[in-house]
């Protein structure tokens, strides 16, 4: 292809993902031009079949389903990209070593070699002039395997070096990978993992474990009212307020769009209501400033589920139990706590 048509296939799908915006009257940041821009090119098969469909059941693509495919379809892809991009600097690195090592055994035998012929020489007790021939030989070898090692010293040190950044790339991917962009919390994938994990402990163990389940009261009227990004901006305080209230080996998760889940290792059910209301209690006491105009748009309130391990029980059966106790909160009036004591009294029993 050409650079021309390049060009002018690019604007094309440019053009193309302004118009899915404007139609779809999604604002154009960044992300959500990307996500149409890839949808118009048709680079990710997988998001073509996913918009599709929405727009199909939809007849338009809500904000809301914009993030969630560019999470679920483009934020991997990039970060497989880093992977590969990282795993192939790695390999590379590593076949730079075997050479090295090749050539330095190469090199060790040959040098095995000139010593054994001197040693020959010296032994056979030759002349003055041949003993002083092999002796220069053999200094000269040794001379050579010095300069060769310390070349080799030093290649290996740029390569441990280059082998600290890689470890260091691979962690941050992973920690990305882990990590919910806008709330800095755990993100959905980090808290199915360790939900299984903490199951697996409190079982072993016999320890309780209890998991919180929230959600933000009335958030569409906000978003609607104030707009996507005063959205945004209110789900990095929820995020903050909850990291402040949890800690050591519980896990804050960022769930869903507007939905958090907290595991509580290690705890009764009841200190899990306590800290459910904690959060409750450190989101409500935020007073919300919009950034670009000093307005106060009031506070925003949050309701939660809680509920405990029974034995045997699977995480999505855990899960369930907790979010009919958020459904009960919403259904009584929001802004509260429930747990699965309050909902069915018959079952607290199974609670140890
Ligand atoms: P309820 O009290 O019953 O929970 O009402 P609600 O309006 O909060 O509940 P609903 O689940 O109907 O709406 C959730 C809304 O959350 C939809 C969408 O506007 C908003 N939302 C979800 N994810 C995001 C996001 O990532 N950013 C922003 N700004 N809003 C989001
Ligand atoms: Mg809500
Ligand atoms: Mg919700």
């Amino acid at each position: 292809m050409t650079r021309t048509d390049e060009f002018e296939r690019s604007i094309a799908y440019g053009e193309a993902a302004l118009t899915y915006l404007k139609g779809n009257r999604t604002p154009a940041y960044p992300r959500n031009y990307e996500l149409w821009y890839v949808y118009a090119a048709g680079f990710n098969r997988e998001l073509n079949k996913a918009v599709n469909e929405a727009l199909k059941r939809l007849g338009h693509l809500p904000e809301e389903l914009t993030q969630r495919f560019y999470d679920e379809f483009l934020s991997p892809v990039r970060l497989s990209d880093r992977v590969g991009e990282v795993s192939t600097r790695v390999s590379r690195e590593l076949d730079q070593i075997i050479n090295l090592l090749e050539e330095s055994g190469g090199n060790a035998e040959s040098y095995g070699a000139s010593l054994r012929s001197a040693a020959d020489i010296l032994g056979s007790a030759g002349t003055k002039q041949q003993i002083r021939t092999a002796l220069e030989k053999v200094i000269a070898a040794t001379v050579s395997m010095e300069r060769y090692n310390s070349a080799l010293e030093k290649q290996l040190k740029e390569s441990r070096v280059q082998i600290t950044e890689l470890q260091e790339s691979l962690e941050a991917i992973r920690y990305e990978s882990l990590t919910d962009q806008l709330t800095g919390l755990a993100n959905r994938k980090h808290f199915d993992q360790s939900l299984e994990r903490a199951i697996d402990v409190a079982a072993r163990r016999g320890e309780p474990l209890s998991l919180v389940l929230c959600d933000i009261d009335h958030f569409k009227k906000f978003n609607d009212t104030y707009g996507h990004q005063t959205g945004d901006q209110v789900l990095r305080l929820v995020g903050a307020a909850i990291k402040s209230t949890v800690k050591g080996r519980d896990l804050a998760a960022r769930y869903g769009g507007e939905e958090f889940g907290i595991i509580l290792p290690n705890t009764s059910l009841e200190a899990g209501v306590t800290v459910a209301n904690q959060i409750r209690s450190a989101v409500m006491a935020k007073e919300l400033i919009k950034r670009s105009t000093g307005e106060s748009l009031g506070r925003i309130t949050m309701s939660a589920g809680v509920a405990t391990l029974r034995p045997l029980e699977s995480r999505d059966s855990l899960i369930e139990r907790a979010d009919a106790c958020l459904y009960a909160s919403k259904h009584n009036g929001r802004n509260r706590v429930t747990s699965e004591a309050e909902l069915d009294p018959s079952t607290s029993s199974a609670v140890a």
